[in-house]
């Protein structure tokens, strides 16, 4: 078939703006429309169900204006499947699932047309959103559907865990502690943002105890939940209200949902519906005309062709609004082309300017697109009200993530110190600050997710036990705590990795006949590992429970004191000042508005640290085990080895 020479012609004559893609009912009617311009003949196949010879009919649809094409039922026909053929010069037909579908069979090869009021659960009407006033008031939690349950250990019974259910359960506990979701209520987050929920390719759903794992960063349909994470794929309503429940009940608990979306690539590529349905259109292509792989899985998206812009915000309302999610984080981001992730913040706003929106801002190969263009990091000053990864932090905290035995601030690699100071402000300039580098990068301290921890690479415990070998466990044990304070109490959006509060580890088994050293014992990129890698193994958390309760005294520390969650970069500097500790490397900073005064010491040095303070005037707010005194503080204090201590001055009678 044709190619297209140039898109920004092309979509001005026949891109379409209609909100009416995909299935609609209305008036007892039941309407079908799909957008492919130079398609010589569209038929739709209606099925009895999501897979097998069960066809019904086939129908050809009618060519409308702009490329979009019709047909319409004089019936609602919820529960039926359907698919597409799409015919281009007038021979070759490929069937494929509607990119629009908001339902699908087994496996997501089918669509199915459902009426979405039949997969609310009881009460969905009566919860909403949480209250987010500001992204700095937001606590993230990363967790994997499958990870937070399917440990023996969670405590979740047979049938429901590694699924969307197991977020329903409370009163679950291993040995004496708490687990998955009364684990996140006493930990005191404020939003789960969960791994890939839309259906994804590499599961077998039709085979839900085969043990297959994915993170999910394998799109195959975007407006549907994956199957596996259902208690049953083959019925298409039930992932959907399923998904709902766990939605709902973490409402219930004030606890808000974000979707990690991944519109930067498909995981087929000729093979995905969108090539099937409009070949060359949807994907980027490089100067050879080739798909390009900006992603590093194999093709990019082209955000800045009109109707993939439409479908990605198209599809982005509908999850916020069908599914009231507080939150959506774009995998990849710098692969969007930054009008349209202005535009997808404003739609946002629309809906709620509560709505978090932040990503990724960079890309995982290189892109035909300039990259002035593109919602890379460097960028950021052109789309400020979309948060990105703080890679800045991570890296001074912990060590650069991709040599293992390199270093960080908490490591003892006191050149990171600046760096560590720019994220304490939230990467945003600072009168004190004089070393202007790329590490100053945030529009506004909402912009910067601060993190030492995510799904990508190893985590933080096993990163500190590869690179600081030689230290003891004990030693280790401050370094992961001193990070974590590092993380939730600077300025921006503290983000966290399920189990990074009890010191997850992931364990990679051994090949037959590798021998063991440092680094291969542990899995720096188990995207598809198995659960002996991933899962959460809750008895860590009884193990490590100190290690627990020091980040949930931080993250009550910073929930209740707003010092620690400024929201525009010039009240950080209003607030926020340096002192001089008398030693290069001991950060201190103070926070201290009208009515409160805090003061933050962090020492790295492996031996403890005394400071002058004015007597009778503070108390600890925070000590290094994340216990608070009231007692006037009446001596020297004292700031213990790898450790962290908040003071706070004691009210004016
Ligand atoms: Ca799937």
């Amino acid at each position: 078939m044709l190619r297209i020479t140039d898109y920004e012609k092309f979509d001005r004559e026949n891109a379409y703006d209609g909100d009416d893609l995909g299935v609609t009912f209305r008036d007892g009617k039941t309407i079908f429309k799909t957008w492919s311009p130079l398609a010589t003949g569209v038929y739709l196949n209606l099925y009895l169900d999501g897979e097998g010879d069960n066809r019904i009919e086939t129908v050809p649809l009618e060519r409308l204006d702009r490329g979009v094409w019709y047909v319409e039922f004089l019936r609602e026909m919820d529960g039926v499947f359907y698919t597409y053929s799409y015919e281009f010069d007038h021979k070759h037909r490929e069937e494929t699932i509607d990119i629009y579908a908001k339902a699908g069979g087994v496996n997501g090869n089918r669509g199915a047309v459902i009426d979405m009021r039949s997969t609310d659960p009881a009460g969905w009407e009566r919860t909403g959103r949480v209250e987010c006033p500001s992204a700095c008031d937001a606590i993230i939690y990363e967790c994997h559907v499958r990870d937070f349950s399917s440990d023996i250990t969670s405590g979740v019974s047979d049938w429901e865990r590694g699924k969307f259910l197991a977020f329903t359960k409370s009163g679950t506990k291993c040995g004496n502690v708490t687990t998955c979701l009364d684990h996140l209520k006493e930990l005191g987050i404020t939003h789960v943002q969960l791994l890939p929920i839309f259906d994804y390719a590499t599961i077998d759903e039709k085979k839900p105890f085969s043990n297959e794992y994915n993170w999910g960063y394998d799109p195959k349909n975007y407006n549907f939940p994956e199957g596996s994470y259902s208690t049953n794929a083959a019925d298409c309503k039930r992932r959907i209200r399923e998904l709902k429940q766990l939605i709902m009940t973490l409402h219930q608990n004030g606890i808000g949902v974000i979707m990690d979306v991944v519109y930067n690539h498909t995981y087929f590529t000729e093979e995905s519906a969108f090539h099937k349905s409009f070949p060359y259109y949807y994907h980027r292509l490089d100067k050879n005309g080739r798909f390009s792989n900006g992603s590093g899985c194999g093709n990019e998206t082209a955000s800045n062709h009109a109707m993939m812009r439409k479908f990605i915000i198209d599809s982005l309302k509908f999850w916020a609004t069908e599914y009231k999610l507080d939150g959506f984080r774009f995998d990849l981001m710098g692969l969007h082309d930054i009008e349209t992730v202005n535009l997808i913040r404003q739609e946002l706003s629309k809906i709620s300017p509560q709505l978090l929106m932040y990503g990724e801002g960079w890309t995982g190969g290189e892109s035909p697109m300039p990259s002035d263009k593109l919602a890379y990091k460097w960028n950021s000053y052109k789309f400020g009200k979309v948060g990105l990864f703080n890679d800045n932090i991570r890296d001074s905290i912990k060590g650069g993530t991709f040599n293992q035995y390199d270093k960080g601030y908490v490591s003892g690699n006191f050149n990171a110190t600046s760096v560590v100071k720019r994220g304490i402000v939230g990467s945003v300039p600072h009168w004190q600050l004089k070393d202007v580098n790329e590490a100053c990068w945030a529009y506004e301290p909402t912009q910067a997710i601060n993190y030492c921890e995510a799904h990508d690479n190893n985590t933080l415990w096993d990163k500190l036990c590869i690179c600081s070998k030689h230290e003891s466990p004990v030693e280790r044990r401050k370094m992961a705590k001193l990070a974590a304070a590092i993380t939730i109490l600077s300025q921006g959006v503290p983000f966290l990795q399920l189990g990074q509060d009890f010191l997850r580890s992931k364990p990679r088994l051994l090949k037959e006949g590798e021998q063991a050293n440092d680094i291969n014992v542990f899995d720096h990129n188990s995207y598809n590992s198995p659960d002996y890698t991933n899962a959460i193994r809750w008895n860590k958390k009884e193990e490590n429970i100190d290690v627990f309760n020091y980040y949930k005294a931080l993250i009550r520390c910073r929930r209740n004191n707003p010092l620690f969650r400024l929201s525009v970069k010039s009240d950080v500097e209003r607030c926020l000042k340096f002192h001089d500790s008398g030693f290069n490397d001991l950060i201190i900073y103070s926070l201290k508005d009208e009515s409160n005064t805090l003061v933050v010491f962090i020492n790295p040095y492996n031996e403890d640290k005394y400071y002058d303070i004015p007597q009778g005037q503070f108390y600890i707010r925070l000590n290094e085990n994340g216990k608070m005194n009231k007692f006037p503080i009446n001596q020297r204090l004292k700031i213990p080895a790898i450790s962290c201590i908040v003071i706070k001055k004691l009210k004016n009678k």
